[in-house]
């Protein structure tokens, strides 16, 4: 609504005016201009003023009766400072009668006149010198010197000369003014550029520290550089280690020429100017440094001919801004890559704890390096003794797994006979390396390791992706460390395998102990349909040990051991049972065929030890079909039968189904 605006309006006026008013504030802003004065303390620097302001003044318009006037303009001491002397004026001439006149006029305050006569001495001439005063003391400031002709001078000449001088005054003023006034100007603008300076500064660390990435750090920096600087070529050099994706972020050279501000600046850590051999163009090195030292270095090239200390001052506080900012990131940036690491760590090591048998653990940790690095392919090499080579455990290649690699072959064939860990970016660039996995796979990057189990190398690992420069340095190193988590738990598999082993093997013979058999067949009878036991028993040992001693009876125990093992398929269970006698338990096996096995065991222990010994075996077997089902029973019959053996004379196989028989015929 009209009325509601123009009462607005209307408050608006009176608000400021009160506000004008409170804070004492004249009605006109430029008020103070006119009462700025010069003092009696700039008179002594005035005269330069007084001299342009007096040729301003003569430049002017001048009354037409008085162009044949000289003047001359004095200083506050009333020593002469400049004439205005026409062609063939006599400005110098009078210059120390205008000089007297003036201490004259000092003297009184007032106009101050003396006669003269021309040079030609036909003319009286008057010398005036008229005092300029000051706008708001009153001082006198300046003096006028005015030669007329003395008629004129009669005719009122004094006059017009004292309102010229009042004229002069003006012009003076005017001139003042202006210098006061661009003198302020100046210093507003400078005040005024340092605020927008500081502002941008401001605008710039806030920015700057907003940023947890090392890439948005170096790329606002960058980027608020160019844009104060929009004529400057820039570039940044990066340490090794501090790569990034910009487009002006370059690695640093590794030789700098002798005299290069970049080198300098990187060396001292302080700005370095250098200006252009044709004085038109200037370079500057700024290094980007923080508490922990010096990380790159800014290179900016400008066609100027010099580059003001302020604006250095501020670059270097935008580059030191810079550079904690990177450093804060960088910091961020690896405490979070270390937490990833450990808990990738903790992740793997929790899987791999899992489980104590070795197959398992290798198939664990292919999982999880696959996913944790985000490789395409994965091969777990483990040096397998009795196939002598490098077998890949684990791959998800399947054409490779379960492949015998002879050592030093291929990639993982090299890392594990260097022990060395490797990086490759390029696959098809590289030079004498060849990789099965890596040709089949058309994978370009790997990071390989060593596998160390116990302090010895036992294996390697692959990671490898199509892309190439897929791995970083970072995961080169997460690598080492994960195979180092890895050869751990394979070493705890590899010791529990051999406790385990040994804890249920006779150390005399190499064969499993009683214990052993009793839990397998105890096991086996719950799921099996039937098996058989064969009690071996080596026929008057006691007369061996004493014929040729304890250990050619220990040796001989041991011959028969070899030929039990070797007598019996993969999956049968040889024991030694207690002192000479020894047992072995086939699975799923009916008595008809453990008797020929018994046979061939009873044949060759005959045939083959030195000296020559015997054995009796007592057969026993089991079938689901039995009224009652026991390990205790099976060795009762066993043992029952090979009595009957011993009792026959020996050196003989004989079955609990024909004492079964034997006993059925006479009950
Ligand atoms: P047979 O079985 O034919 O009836 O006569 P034997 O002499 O073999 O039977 P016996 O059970 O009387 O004696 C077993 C002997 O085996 C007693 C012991 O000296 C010997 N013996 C048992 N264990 C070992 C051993 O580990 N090493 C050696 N050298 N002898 C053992
Ligand atoms: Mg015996
Ligand atoms: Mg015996």
């Amino acid at each position: 609504m009209p009325e509601q605006e123009a009462c607005g309006y209307k408050d608006t006026r009176m608000l400021l005016q009160d506000t004008m008013q409170a804070s004492g504030e004249p009605d006109d802003p430029a008020a103070w201009l006119r009462e700025t004065d010069i003092v009696s303390y700039d008179f002594p620097y005035a005269g330069q003023l007084l001299a342009e302001s007096f040729r301003e003044w003569c430049g002017m318009a001048v009354l037409p009766f008085a162009r044949s006037w000289e003047w001359c303009v004095l200083n506050y001491k009333g020593k002469f400072v400049e004439t205005a002397e026409p062609a063939g004026g006599r400005g110098s001439l009078w210059k120390k009668a205008w000089e007297a006149a003036a201490a004259g006029s000092l003297l009184t305050g007032e106009l101050f006149v003396l006669s003269a006569e021309d040079a030609g001495g036909s003319q009286e001439v008057k010398l005036l010198v008229i005092p300029v005063f000051t706008r708001s003391k009153g001082e006198i400031f300046a003096l006028l010197g005015c030669a007329m002709p003395a008629e004129q001078f009669m005719q009122g000449g004094r006059y017009t000369a004292e309102a010229m001088a009042l004229h002069y005054q003006t012009c003076f003023y005017r001139r003042f003014e202006h210098v006061f006034v661009s003198d302020l100007a100046g210093v507003h603008q400078h005040a005024e550029r340092e605020s927008n300076r500081r502002s941008l500064l401001f605008q710039i660390v806030q920015r700057m520290h907003d940023n947890i990435d090392v890439n948005a750090v170096l790329t606002e920096v960058i980027d608020s550089i160019s844009a104060m600087y929009p004529g400057a070529r820039l570039e940044l050099f990066m340490s090794q280690d501090h790569r990034s994706t910009h487009p002006q972020v370059k690695p640093l050279p590794l030789r700098w020429g002798a005299d290069d501000v970049c080198a300098k600046a990187f060396k001292d850590g302080r700005v370095a100017l250098h200006a252009g051999r044709d004085n038109n163009s200037v370079e500057i090195g700024l290094p980007l440094g923080g508490k922990q030292g010096v990380y790159g270095v800014f290179h900016m090239m400008l066609d100027k001919p010099a580059f003001p200390d302020v604006d250095l001052r501020f670059l270097t506080m935008v580059a030191d801004t810079a550079g904690t900012a990177f450093e804060n990131a960088k910091l961020y940036e690896r405490s979070n890559q270390l937490i990833r690491e450990l808990r990738m760590s903790n992740e793997l090591t929790q899987r791999l704890n899992q489980s104590l048998r070795l197959g398992d653990i290798f198939q664990y940790a292919f999982e999880e390096l696959l996913e944790m690095f985000g490789a395409d392919y994965c091969c777990i090499l483990h040096l397998n003794e009795k196939k002598g080579g490098l077998e890949a455990i684990a791959c998800n290649y399947p054409p490779l797994r379960g492949e015998i690699i002879d050592n030093g072959k291929g990639l993982g064939g090299r890392v594990y006979s260097s022990g060395e860990p490797l990086i490759l970016s390029e696959y098809s660039g590289a030079e004498g390396i060849h990789s099965r996995l890596m040709a089949a796979t058309q994978s370009q990057s790997a990071i390989a390791t060593p596998l160390n189990v116990g302090g010895e190398v036992r294996g390697a690992i692959m990671l490898t992706h199509r892309e190439p420069h897929f791995f970083s340095y970072d995961s080169f190193r997460l690598l080492q460390a994960m195979a180092g988590h890895i050869g751990l738990a394979v070493g705890n598999a590899r010791l529990h395998a051999e406790v385990r082993y040994l804890a249920n093997r006779d150390s005399l013979t190499g064969l499993y102990a009683r214990h052993y058999l009793d839990e397998e067949i105890k096991e086996r009878q719950t799921k099996d349909f039937c098996g058989t036991l064969i009690v071996v028993d080596i026929d008057q040992f006691k007369m061996v040990n004493d014929t040729y001693g304890h250990q050619r009876g220990d040796k001989i125990l041991k011959q028969v051991s070899e030929i039990v093992k070797s007598s019996i398929r993969q999956g049968d269970i040889a024991a030694r049972w207690g002192g000479e006698e020894l047992a072995v338990y086939l699975p799923q096996l009916g008595i008809q065929q453990a008797v020929y096995v018994a046979e061939r065991i009873r044949k060759r222990v005959m045939g083959e030890t030195e000296p020559r010994v015997t054995v009796s075996c007592g057969i026993a077997e089991w079938s689901w079909t039995d009224d009652r089902v026991s390990v205790e029973s099976l060795f009762y019959r066993a043992d029952m039968a090979l009595y009957e053996a011993k009792n026959n004379g020996r050196n003989q196989v004989v079955t609990d189904r024909k004492n079964a028989e034997n006993s059925a015929k006479n009950p």
